[in-house]
């Protein structure tokens, strides 16, 4: 029997929930016509900050430019060594190329998937020993909707002097000790790429901090450096902002974000339960929440991804895989590498696959996707 085919993200289910907040939003904007970091931008900043407990929140134009504003501010660049994880979204290690900083690749936790702190520390060891980098900055991503080992990243920052940026671009609304992360870092981003954990309908991102010079800085920068008057340029800075049309569609979406994160956490523990025993499930961090924007299982070693995929399809189950190849490996980065095996990283680009998680699933199809999980790997 051929089964309808399940959506992997299933965003015209979830607008229409939200379809009369939506509108009642984005006809807001449309009547005042203030298109660019209007009322509703500054209406989300204070919501977005309160939500997870940050003193300030800067909404900027994506996460990947969040992440470049909140280097720009530290003055990071040339010289300098960026060290982050090797398994992620290319955009963690885009940007320090970009300000002319270099990353410097460090391997994964094989159970979490999140950056290895020891293999962090040996890595600022051997750019140390090295004497061509000043070891400046940790990107600590919180890869798949959980927190990374923050306390080690922490320590390990404080001990060598490194500002630390926690990449929460897939993680907004997760939580590490109970609270939410947004504060744990020296800044923290956030990405509002429609697929993440809270997406716009278009690009958006943002930057939290507990400073108040940082919070005026990236202002600032997110509009070309401008002082306090609009045609005062005082500092090189860049186009960052947030449409408001992106922050009415956010604005939105938070009054059932809650609500969507303990729906995927409970889809979660499903699959936990009915595919434990068959496949590697994604290992929980201690004493924290999932925000859940990806569900990664690993499969059997050996096991040819490609029929599990091929299998998984025929029976109207779509996976992805996050990510394929490891950055380190990627032609673009390659040469900015200095040859040391990632071999966690590497073997997860092998085994690793994503199965849909989105509040929108019903019970019957999450069944269904266990049902067929089991029979593909059996
Ligand atoms: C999505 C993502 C980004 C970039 O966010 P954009 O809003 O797409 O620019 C950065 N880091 C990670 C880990 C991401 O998943």
């Amino acid at each position: 029997m051929t089964q309808p085919a399940i959506p992997f993200l299933d965003l015209k289910a979830q607008q229409a929930r939200i379809a009369t907040e939506l509108r009642r939003r984005l006809d807001g904007v449309l009547a005042h016509c203030q298109f660019i970091l209007g009322p509703e931008v500054a209406e989300l900043e204070h919501e977005l900050a309160t939500f997870c407990g940050a003193t300030h929140c800067v909404a900027v134009s994506s996460g990947t430019d969040a992440i470049q504003i909140a280097f720009m501010a530290e003055g990071i660049g040339r010289g300098d060594a960026v060290f982050l994880p090797a398994f992620t979204y290319t955009a963690t290690a885009e940007v320090p190329l970009v300000l002319g900083a270099t990353p410097v690749f460090v391997d994964v936790d094989p159970r979490t998937f999140q950056i290895d702190p020891a293999h962090l520390a040996d890595r600022i060891a051997a750019v140390r020993a090295g004497r061509k980098l000043r070891p400046r900055a940790v990107i600590g991503v919180d890869l798949f909707g959980q927190a990374a080992d923050w306390p080690a990243l922490n320590d390990i920052a404080a001990r060598e002097g490194l500002f630390t940026l926690d990449d929460c671009a897939q993680s907004y609304g997760a939580t590490l000790h109970g609270k939410p992360l947004g504060t744990v870092a020296d800044a923290t981003i956030a990405s509002f790429f429609p697929s993440k954990s809270l997406g716009a309908y278009g690009d958006g991102g943002a930057i939290f901090t507990e400073r108040d010079d940082r919070d005026a800085l990236y202002r600032s920068l997110r509009t070309h450096g401008e002082g306090t008057t609009r045609y005062e340029v005082l500092r090189t800075g860049m186009n960052g902002r947030m449409d408001s049309l992106q922050a009415a569609v956010l604005l939105a979406k938070l009054t059932v974000f809650r609500d969507e994160l303990e729906i995927r956490e409970r889809i979660a523990r499903t699959y936990d339960q009915r595919l434990g025993n068959a496949v590697v499930i994604p290992a929980r961090v201690p004493d924290s929440t999932s925000a859940w924007a990806i569900y990664s299982i690993l499969l059997p070693e050996g096991a040819s991804r490609d029929a599990v995929q091929a299998r998984l399809k025929e029976q109207g189950v779509p996976t992805a895989v996050y990510y394929p190849r490891p950055l380190h490996l990627q032609p673009a980065y390659r040469e900015h590498h200095d040859g040391t095996p990632l071999p966690v990283s590497e073997s997860l680009a092998h085994r690793i696959l994503a199965l849909p998680i989105h509040p929108d699933l019903s019970e019957a199809q999450v069944d269904h996707i266990c049902t067929s999980v089991r029979a593909a790997v059996g």
